[in-house]
């Protein structure tokens, strides 16, 4: 999809509802590794709210964070293993130092997660019905029988066509698209208020990625669920989500509605994001321009900006304040509930003279 398209499929996703339930909030979430070769800092300060009905894309390059941080949330870290601090408040439960009963209710009642590969989420040698079946009995006083045809049901909902002779295959009678469906019809069983996808739909050819992220869309209508797609696919953010996390070296770099933050973002980083995606209304001579060099590694963060090592615009900030200062994440003036982290005083004005020609926009 090019960067026109994204933006314009961005405009298609119904309003916010200003008065939804908050069902979750994270604070100053920080999660570190103590290793032998010194503490790896995989999230260092993330924010982020969510309402029900939502859909939350937090999207970034592998390391950024994105997925610790929210592996955070349905409490997969092993707490022996894992410094966290700040705050996540789910339907009004803190979660930061919560037991493992505690998580497992959470996980039981509140929280479901999709992976990238459903062979991780399903078992091999029992059949697709009855994984979701027992999924659902874990919960619900119901007879075999009722949490069979649930479980039917649900493969029907997801679009898998014959679900009572699908029900009783196995995982590897499936084909890929097929597995995903039943990941997410067993992901949806128990009517969680959250879910979280990782990467639903990288390992999927585009036809059926987009099939199963229209599915997602029809689901969160239909159930009411709030959704945070973990992803580094701008494509897919634009297609399914209300708002955006850019996350660079375990920080939130830049946070708002899809529209704002695909339309007219103010991060270079995120510049750098949207430069690497082909753009259709761009003159045929205007190469990519990908974000250079790599992450930088966890256990070494540059000192300021993070970001400094790979910016092409840390000499318009006046002294060495991209090397010396870290940004604070902070509200962009006259835009409330919008964030950045960037020293540049006028980010807006360099985007539309000198990033968004070269995007065709
Ligand atoms: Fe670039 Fe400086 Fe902004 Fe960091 S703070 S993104 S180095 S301009």
């Amino acid at each position: 999809m090019s960067t026109a398209a994204i933006s314009e499929q961005s405009s298609r996703r119904p309003r916010l509802d200003p008065n939804a339930e908050t069902i979750l909030e994270v604070k100053d979430l920080q999660v570190q590794f103590p290793t032998a070769d010194g503490v790896v800092s995989a999230v260092n300060g993330v924010s982020y709210e969510l309402k029900l009905g939502e859909t939350l894309a937090i999207v970034g390059e592998s390391g950024s964070g994105k997925s610790v941080s929210s592996m955070a949330v349905m409490g997969l870290h092993d707490p022996k293993r894992t410094r966290m601090s700040g705050s996540i408040l789910l339907d009004g439960q803190e979660l930061v130092g919560a037991s493992p009963q505690t998580f497992q209710k959470v996980r039981s009642n509140t929280v479901a997660m999709i992976f990238q590969d459903p062979q991780s989420s399903l078992h091999p040698f029992k059949k697709i019905g009855s994984q979701i079946a027992e999924a659902y009995l874990v919960h619900h006083k119901v007879s075999k029988s009722v949490a069979h045809k649930r479980a039917v049901e649900m493969l029907d909902r997801v679009g898998i066509p014959n679900p009572a002779r699908r029900a009783k295959q196995y995982p590897h009678e499936f084909s890929g698209g097929m597995r995903q469906r039943a990941m997410i019809a067993l992901g949806l069983v128990n009517d969680p208020r959250l879910l979280i996808a990782d990467e639903p739909t990288t390992a999927l050819d585009v036809t059926v990625q987009a099939q199963i992220l229209d599915l997602l869309n029809d689901l969160q209508r239909e159930f009411g669920s709030a959704i945070i797609m973990i992803t580094h696919d701008l494509a897919v953010v634009a297609e399914v989500s209300d708002k955006v996390l850019v996350m660079y070296a375990g920080r939130g770099v830049e946070y708002g509605t899809t529209r704002e933050v695909l339309a007219d973002p103010r991060h270079p980083y995120t510049w750098g994001l949207l430069s690497s995606v082909p753009s259709l209304s761009a003159a045929l001579d205007v190469p990519l321009n990908p974000v250079r060099g790599n992450p930088p590694s966890l256990l070494n963060l540059p000192k300021g900006c993070s970001f400094n090592p790979r910016c092409d615009y840390a000499d318009r900030v006046p002294g060495d304040r991209c090397f010396t200062e870290l940004p604070a994440f902070t509200e962009v003036p006259g835009e409330p509930g919008r964030l950045t982290r960037c020293h540049l005083a006028e980010p807006a004005e360099i985007f539309a003279a000198e990033v968004a020609p070269r995007l065709g926009k």
